[in-house]
């Protein structure tokens, strides 16, 4: 298991105390805590209810005592200025919804105050070794829970990325950014759009033929260019979009941003990837690049294993989408850890510790129950059992994706 960035070392569930005894009080096992008797018989005789995903994006399981943050700044590539940065275990990409949650108050007092000032922070994203990149998204907080209050809760989307403005000559311990985070100051990167590769040797002329002859004519332009057509052929956006859509489709997920960039974010943020991967992709300095660097990693996973030991744990066709915001969300526990979560419709080689919960459950309708790494006793994520019968999926687990790790090929004992 990866080392936990907030030092917190139960942080998989937040309601145990030290001795790692549960005390919420509601601890069930086979029967989900919250379903009584009553609303399960009457729940039977009901049609079967979907889950709807877009509850799972709003992030209802932090209370209705947040408020809408208005005013906020408007920041641009190039933009420098200084923010307060808090640690990740992982990249998070624009677009992406962030919570955080900070319980401890001289923490909350000190980042509020930030807040107030300039309404982002900055998620630092760590490199492969574990130590701070200096590369990050920079996140816009759009509710956050109103002033005098003990604990600070915040949602905000990430926007851009950025760096820091002078990288340190040693690289700074992630954990250094834990809690109430630090001031730095970081610069805003540009995102550089598609031009299409053939554009300095398109004829304009022919341009009312395109749509009846466009591999004729990609021909005919890349004979007079330097490199051969299947080269252009490889960075032509349309084909990109094409291939990245077919893939999408077999998770279910239609809805494929037509913008260039807003599409290298949303394959990065849904693709199962390895650290380094995602880093690269983070750092990656236009849409074209990240994309072609995402094609050639699109097909490598076959399964996601643990990441301590290797055992195979969720084969890649049945990972799902139970948020809006995708296959993949970040969800805060309540002891301020941020999750970056896959789900998957049956999991293997799992174990369960303790009994299930519906205490703070980012899926409301679901309880949720620690799941374990058969083999080597690892936290790899929870499973979640539906409270009403009807409800479907009735059962599904989230992975936390710096436990898993996707591995190149299918093994034969799944
Ligand atoms: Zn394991």
């Amino acid at each position: 298991m990866e080392e936990n960035v907030d030092g917190d070392n139960d942080h998989n569930d937040p309601n145990r105390d030290e001795n790692g005894h549960n005390n919420t009080g509601d601890v069930l096992d086979e029967r989900p805590s919250g379903m009584d008797d009553q609303e399960t018989d009457n729940d039977d005789d009901g049609e079967e209810q979907p889950f709807d995903i877009t509850l799972a994006a709003t992030h209802s399981y932090m209370g209705p005592g947040l408020e809408a943050v208005r005013g906020r700044e408007v920041v641009e590539a190039g933009w420098c200025g200084r923010v307060v940065v808090v640690a990740h275990h992982g990249a998070v990409f624009p677009g992406e919804t962030v919570p955080l949650l900070l319980p401890r108050a001289d923490h909350a007092v000190t980042l509020a105050r930030a807040l107030t000032e300039r309404a982002m922070f900055g998620l630092l994203c760590p490199d492969e070794l574990g130590f701070a990149s200096g590369y990050g998204a920079l996140c816009e907080v759009y509710e956050a829970s109103a002033g005098g209050e003990r604990s600070l809760s915040v949602k905000a989307r990430a926007v851009h990325r950025f760096r820091f403005r002078h990288m340190p000559k040693q690289p700074y311990t992630l954990h250094r950014f834990t809690g109430e985070g630090v001031e730095m100051e970081v610069e805003v990167l540009p995102e550089l759009g598609v031009c299409p590769p053939l554009q300095h040797a398109r004829l304009q002329s022919l341009d009312p033929r395109r749509p009846q002859l466009p591999a004729e004519l990609r021909r005919l332009e890349a004979s007079v260019s330097p490199w051969p057509a299947f080269v252009y052929d490889m960075f032509d956006y349309t084909r990109m979009r094409q291939t990245i859509k077919e893939y999408f489709s077999t998770f279910r997920l239609e809805a494929v941003p037509s913008d260039p960039v807003a599409l290298s974010f949303w394959v990065a943020s849904n693709l199962q990837l390895q650290q380094r991967d995602r880093l690269a992709l983070l750092l990656a300095d236009g849409a074209l690049q990240r994309l072609a660097l995402e094609l050639r990693l699109i097909h490598t996973s076959g399964v996601l294993c643990c990441a301590s030991c290797l055992t195979d744990i969720a084969r890649r066709e049945h990972v799902f989408a139970m948020s809006s915001d995708g296959l993949h969300s970040n969800y805060t526990n309540l002891g301020g850890f941020v999750h970056d979560v896959v789900t998957v419709s049956r999991a293997h080689n799992i174990s369960l510790e303790g009994g299930a919960s519906h205490e703070y459950s980012w899926f409301p309708g679901y309880t949720w129950s620690i799941a374990l790494c058969r083999l080597c006793a690892a936290h790899v994520g929870w499973r979640f059992d539906a409270m009403k019968r009807r409800l479907r999926p009735q059962q599904f687990y989230g992975l936390c994706r710096n436990q898993v790790r996707p591995a190149p090929t299918d093994r034969s004992h799944l």
